[in-house]
């Protein structure tokens, strides 16, 4: 199938709020990562998301370095890919603070608009401004802008009130006072009274979710932060139930309880970025230990070349990755919900 239109999106994430289930959106940085996404969620029988973050997008260009560039890389790659499958892909990119507007969003969505000049779809179906670095009124200034410009495009923003903690592709948040961790109800409503009206938006309300993967008892998730929000903003703006569509960063080392306590308050997207690098990785270690005196040349041996050639171990690893994306999956309840079926 093609990449996801806006309106296939729209209803992906509708059905998800409805039914209670969300969606693993999965962070990719090679080929790699991107097949073990989509054979994931081909092999869970679900729709997925897959994102870009401006590290993985600068990784992907190598000595070039230019983040928008490897995002549109990898976004056509997926296009390209997608048609091969049987279920919708949704694309999207993380994170994008302030300061990375210019060189990340701005070009991507020049990017998009020339698709569509074209006669085709936008290369990102939704896109992440992330204000929380910024006070609140100029966040949801730059946020109401951008969703101007991405609702034009038929590209879906998800936006970030609070901050997540811990660090990730290279913000670290963890000098951030507490309080900053868990987000309003008023930020919620002033949100949904700025945003709502202009075009389809996504909300990362903050509830002590932090990024990375802590022992248990380091983190403190309250999330009856994101029900406590729904309903304000139920009351001020009358709402039906659970009007904000939201997401879970840093989802990576919940319990299962915490997980299925937000599907019910309305997260329909959950970013699980750690847990699978580590699942990638963990076959290649495995690989390496296993045979050593393969893929090394010891003592004036060769080595041995079927062990050292990376399609073997890295196809390990892609397996690892698209294991742990199914277990996403059945976690967040999507196990055989594609739109499609
Ligand atoms: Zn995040």
């Amino acid at each position: 199938m093609p990449i996801a239109t806006n309106e296939q999106y729209q209803e992906m994430l509708k059905k998800a709020k409805e039914g209670k289930y969300a969606f693993p959106a999965i962070n990719i940085t090679s080929l790699e990562t991107l097949n073990a996404s989509m054979a994931a969620f081909a092999e869970a029988e679900t729709d997925g998301i897959i994102q870009v973050s401006t590290g993985g997008g600068k990784h992907a260009t190598g000595p070039i370095g230019d983040m928008a560039l490897g995002a549109e890389v990898l976004a056509e790659a997926a296009h390209t890919l997608a048609e091969k499958y049987s279920v919708l892909f949704a694309l999207h990119t993380d994170h994008c603070h302030p300061s990375n507007l210019e060189p990340f969003l701005d070009p991507l969505l020049e990017a998009s608009r020339k698709r569509i000049a074209a006669g085709k779809g936008p290369l990102f179906q939704s896109h992440m401004f992330d204000g929380s670095p910024v006070p609140m009124k100029e966040n949801l200034d730059t946020s109401e802008k951008y969703l101007k410009l991405c609702a034009e495009l038929n590209i879906i923003l998800e936006i970030e009130t609070g901050v997540v903690g811990g660090e990730e592709d290279g913000h670290d948040t963890s000098g951030v006072s507490a309080d900053k961790l868990y987000t309003t109800p008023e930020d919620m409503c002033d949100a949904f009274e700025r945003l709502d009206k202009i075009g389809p938006w996504m909300l990362a309300a903050t509830f002590g979710n932090v990024h990375g993967v802590y022992k248990p008892g380091n983190v403190k998730l309250k999330p009856t932060i994101l029900k406590d929000g729904q309903a304000a903003v139920k009351a001020k703006f009358k709402t039906s139930d659970n009007p904000l569509f939201l997401v879970f960063h840093g989802g990576s080392g919940s319990t299962l309880e915490e997980i299925h306590e937000t599907l019910d308050y309305g997260v329909i997207k959950m970013n699980v970025d750690t847990d699978c690098q580590y699942a990638f990785s963990r076959p290649i270690a495995d690989h390496f230990f296993k045979n050593y005196d393969g893929v090394l040349k010891v003592d004036g041996e060769v080595g041995n070349k079927k062990f050292y050639d990376p399609r073997g171990y890295l196809k390990a690893a892609t397996g690892g990755m698209k294991d742990r994306i199914i277990q996403a999956v059945k976690d967040l309840r999507g196990e055989g919900k594609s739109i499609l079926k």
